[in-house]
């Protein structure tokens, strides 16, 4: 393995989305507001604030306009939101979005079960969220996630040619990029590598985000394996916020402080600041007092003497 130290990477925070989505429940508007601002202060630069669903089926993301509106005020900041549909679409480019997710399910068993259509309708839908977006709002990148990339609950083996068969699919649908997520945890090291080599080879450049989770504590590996092949945007979550219903005592995603850790310790520049980054925990907890946070960073505390050396040579880091 050969760490590009001069690397610089994106990390884009999902907590916002992904994390309060998956905790039951939901966090005042006000707080969400305090704590975005936080995670921006900390340097991050791309936050999915919201999903656009049915407040019925989703209560916690029934503010998504105001939190998307708020968003919007931070200078610099691409403001995502998931839309699984294309009413989300047009509710959430109404809002002013900067990007859009749209997850797209690897697993037959997983798309059906989840959203009740099979793979090639969902490469429709997407299809039908570019021409949306080419009408409302040219300007709006659309990444399509592909989800249970590395295994499923349902269907267990996810095979790999399925996951580059439908990345090749949305990117000729019209997204503009597609990642990998491991939806179910499942995902090793090797299996990163590869299966990112794979669909690298098949759509070049427009080879998008690593989502890994941490539920059997391979996150972190997976993310560096990921970067090794290339990979230059990893999404996590701050705090590891939604712990996987799967794993009692497990995180769901990969924890952005360790990840940002990490990151920063090999020299490789995150833009956030790790302080920063710790205290944007305290608008998080303010809102949802006594939700468990993970991360063994925040609990083992920065070490001595640290100081965020950006642009220096390896050599200089590991003297
Ligand atoms: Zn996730």
């Amino acid at each position: 393995m050969l760490i590009d130290t001069a690397a610089e990477i994106l990390i884009s925070e999902v907590g916002p989305r992904d994390g309060l989505q998956s905790v039951n429940r939901t966090m005042p508007t006000a707080d969400k507001l305090r704590w975005i601002t936080a995670l921006y202060q900390a340097g991050l630069r791309e936050i999915e604030v919201a999903s656009f669903v049915p407040a019925t089926s989703l209560p916690q993301m029934a503010d998504a306009p105001d939190v998307v509106r708020h968003a919007l005020t931070l200078p610099g900041l691409t403001v995502m939101a998931l839309v699984p549909n294309l009413r989300g679409a047009r509710a959430a480019l109404a809002a002013g979005v900067h990007k859009l997710t749209i997850p797209v399910s690897a697993s037959a068993a997983h798309s059906l079960a989840n959203v009740r259509k099979t793979r090639e309708q969902m490469v429709d839908e997407v299809r039908n969220v570019v021409a949306l977006r080419n009408d409302m709002a040219p300007g709006v990148k659309i990444e399509a996630g592909i989800s249970t990339a590395f295994g499923c609950t349902l269907q267990g083996h996810v095979p790999e040619d399925d996951v580059v068969w439908l990345a090749a699919q949305v990117i000729q649908a019209g997204a503009d990029e597609t990642g990998l997520s491991d939806t179910t945890g499942m995902a090793n090291p090797a299996q990163v590598r590869r299966l990112f080599t794979r669909v690298r080879t098949e759509i070049g450049s427009r080879t998008g985000a690593a989502h890994m989770h941490n539920t059997r504590g391979l996150g972190l590996a997976n993310c560096l394996a990921a970067f090794d092949v290339g990979v230059r945007t990893f999404d996590s979550s701050l705090g590891g916020l939604g712990g996987c219903p799967f794993a009692p005592g497990a995180s769901g995603n990969v924890v952005t402080e360790d990840l940002v850790f990490m990151f920063e310790a090999m020299g490789v520049t995150t833009g956030v600041d790790l302080d920063k980054l710790m205290a944007a925990r305290a608008p998080l907890m303010a809102g949802l007092p006594g939700e468990p946070l993970y991360g063994l960073t925040p609990e083992a505390g920065l070490p001595k003497g640290w100081v965020q050396r950006r642009g220096l040579p390896a050599s200089e880091i590991f003297k």
